[in-house]
């Protein structure tokens, strides 16, 4: 790929700010495997009590964070509910099967993005001994980018209890949701009882995720967490990070929002591009397949980066400016401006 002027990928590839960097150097660190650095201990404790939950533990990767909560959910032989597009069942190279002996059960989504509640429920097991055992069901909010509905949460978290199931979030969105939302945290996460967190996407820490929940399910994911190799040393370093974005970086998730919109406006101009309008940082785009493979190599070759074909993704974060999204619009314009649409008509 050529030197990528405007970085539109994903919002993982944010670089740590001066505040931040200043933040890391300055950390108090020990060895957070005997329990003694003191910023991961209050990166943990801040946000457990931000999500109202019992206790935290700082891990390094929202994939680590999720595989965790389900192997703390779940035994060998056990069952998981997902939707079968949900990051967890579908994006972790399988680890829950692969390290955890955990069986996924997936479920299709409905346009709106949530799983219908008749087919999560008759997905769940009876207690036969043909059947694996159903444990939990984890829902993604923001799911693609998309704010799934609190009330469905309320709904799916009703099913949960009534099965004696245990519910996760995958949420390594949730505060663009719930800046979008203008949600507490907290309110937002009430009926989980365990919520992942990625301090490494727009609230742009360079590494790391936070599990929060249960006491019982926290103990559990620590040992895991041992077991997996994420058991990390002067940790503070990192956790500095953490504590930096959640002091700076959530409230300007709505200037993400923001210029999320202004970019799908001004790709919702080009007739050929029909653009989904995002709830929060991403866009959508879908094109007829060989016009958006010659729009998406145009546009690579142009020093903008973003993803896909027929269904392009754009993300927005804090390391792109408004002049950068009219930067990349220029370059769209550009691409229709030479008549490459013409070939496809
Ligand atoms: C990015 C992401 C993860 C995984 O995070 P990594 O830190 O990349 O492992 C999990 N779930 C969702 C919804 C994500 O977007």
């Amino acid at each position: 790929m050529n030197t990528i002027r405007y970085d539109f990928r994903s919002d993982t590839v944010t670089r740590p700010s001066a505040g931040m960097r200043a933040a890391m150097a300055e950390a108090e660190v020990g060895d957070d495997v005997f329990g003694d650095d003191p910023t991961v201990n209050r990166l943990e404790q801040r946000m457990a009590a931000m999500l109202g939950k019992d206790a935290a533990i700082f891990v390094p990767s929202g994939t680590q964070s999720n595989l965790l909560a389900l192997m703390s959910h779940c035994g060998r032989g056990d069952e998981y509910i997902a939707g079968q597009d949900a990051h967890l069942y579908s994006h972790e190279a399988g680890g829950a099967a692969v390290l955890g002996s955990i069986q996924p059960q997936p479920i299709a989504h409905q346009a709106d993005g949530t799983m219908d509640l008749g087919d999560i429920e008759k997905a769940i097991k009876p207690d036969d001994h043909h059947y694996a055992r159903t444990r939990v069901i984890a829902l993604e909010n923001t799911f693609g980018g998309r704010i799934l509905p609190i009330d469905y949460m309320g709904q799916v978290a009703d099913i949960a209890r009534r099965h004696g199931l245990g519910l996760h979030l995958d949420g390594a969105r949730a505060f663009n949701a719930c800046v979008a939302l203008g949600t507490d945290i907290k309110t937002f996460t009430a009926p989980f009882d365990s919520v992942s967190i990625c301090l490494s996407k727009g609230l742009g820490a360079p590494v790391g995720s936070v599990l929060s929940g249960r006491q019982d399910l926290i103990d559990k994911a620590r040992r895991h967490r041992k077991m997996l190799g994420g058991g990390m040393r002067q940790a503070g370093i990192l956790a500095a990070a953490g504590l930096y974005a959640l002091d700076n970086n959530i409230d300007r998730l709505a200037e993400d929002h923001r210029r999320a919109r202004r970019l799908a406006e001004g790709l919702a101009a080009f007739p050929s591009l029909k653009v989904v309008m995002p709830d929060t940082n991403i866009v959508f785009v879908d094109v007829e397949e060989r016009l958006g493979s010659r729009l998406t190599d145009f546009l690579q070759s142009r020093g903008v980066g973003m993803f896909g074909y027929a269904r392009q993704r754009w993300v927005t974060h804090l390391d792109v400016t408004d002049d950068d999204v009219d930067g990349a619009l220029d370059q769209v314009a550009a691409f229709f401006r030479q008549g490459a649409e013409a070939a496809f008509r």
